[in-house]
């Protein structure tokens, strides 16, 4: 067998994304250098690093912003009680929150109106579930782990309802749902699937190629949740080994030895010039041979937010 690239598609930034990257750089043009952004506006360390070299300055709350300057939401979102500490220090927002993220908002808040128990499934300390819990705190519950589902504990078992993080894996997600279940019966499934499509969409072609691949690298950063996401899910499916790398340049050689496929995606927050770095890398070790595995095709785009899109010149 000569050596051969996997490549998987969909991969690589999805809607939202897309969305909240242009979300900075139009404000970086429109209003001119500083924009604060608020968290890394989404988990990759090169996009960060690029609007930094931009004039866009990171910061983790709100108050670290001047008064009445002008900050960017990230794409994870925020709770309400962000919103109100930026309108007491007359900050001017851009909330570019994924519209997928809004909507599992709106579920919380519609929810915990009905005096719903929200189990949140979630990763502790990400900054979405912060925000979706944020939005009912007197309602919701965070699961992670298969203990917090062993232990949690709901006022009336005929009146709860999950509801997730958007970058989870599916599999086990749908583990710790089971879970609960066992607990609780009669526990209600969200109007609509939260995990994303841009999530699921990039673990179903994982799936579909690391049975044949000696070798999965995954381009994204550590804080990337749906990308840590894709080596679990490559491991979970077959593949012999799998790797998160932020850049070519970080690949061991030794990963290489005896491999004849490598597979090769990226996570939701990875432009793609990253990834056509690490084709030409594999190239030149003699993995010259690519194919493209498509599982789906994607068209689905976002308007920017409505507090930018007012003040762009047609
Ligand atoms: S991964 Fe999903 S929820 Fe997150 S920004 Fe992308 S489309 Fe939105």
């Amino acid at each position: 067998m000569p050596k051969r690239v996997l490549l998987a598609k969909p991969r690589g930034y999805c809607a939202g994304v897309d969305r909240a990257v242009e979300t900075v750089e139009r404000a970086l043009e429109q209003y001119g250098a500083p924009v604060y952004v608020r968290k890394e506006i989404v988990h990759n360390k090169y996009v960060v690093e690029t609007l930094s070299d931009r004039g866009a300055i990171f910061v983790n709350e709100t108050d670290e912003v001047p008064e009445g300057a002008l900050v960017v939401f990230s794409a994870h979102g925020v709770s309400p009680a962000v919103h109100e500490e930026a309108a007491q220090r007359s900050l001017r927002t851009i909330d570019a929150t994924c519209p997928l993220v809004t909507k599992v908002h709106k579920e919380a808040v519609r929810f915990a109106k009905e005096d719903y128990d929200i189990l949140l499934i979630g990763h502790e300390g990400h900054e979405e579930v912060e925000g979706t819990a944020g939005e009912a705190p007197d309602h919701v519950q965070l699961v992670d782990t298969a203990e917090d589902a062993a232990k949690v504990e709901v006022r009336d078992p005929s009146k709860v309802i999950w509801l997730s993080q958007t970058t989870l894996s599916v599999d086990e997600t749908m583990v710790r749902v089971r879970q609960l279940k066992e607990r609780f019966p009669e526990m209600q499934d969200p109007p609509s699937d939260d995990i994303c499509y841009a999530t699921s969409n990039r673990q179903t072609a994982v799936k579909t190629m690391a049975p044949s691949c000696d070798l999965v690298l995954v381009v994204g950063s550590k804080n990337s949740s749906n990308s840590v996401r894709l080596v679990e899910v490559a491991l979970q499916n077959g593949a012999k080994a799998a790797y998160l790398i932020d850049y070519a340049k970080e690949v061991d050689l030794a990963w290489l030895e005896g491999v004849e496929t490598v597979g090769v995606t990226s996570g939701a927050s990875v432009p793609d010039i990253l990834v056509m770095e690490l084709l030409k890398f594999l190239e030149s070790h003699g993995f010259g041979e690519v194919e493209e595995i498509t599982t789906a095709n994607e068209k689905i785009a976002f308007a920017l937010p409505r507090e930018l899109r007012k003040d762009l010149v047609r």
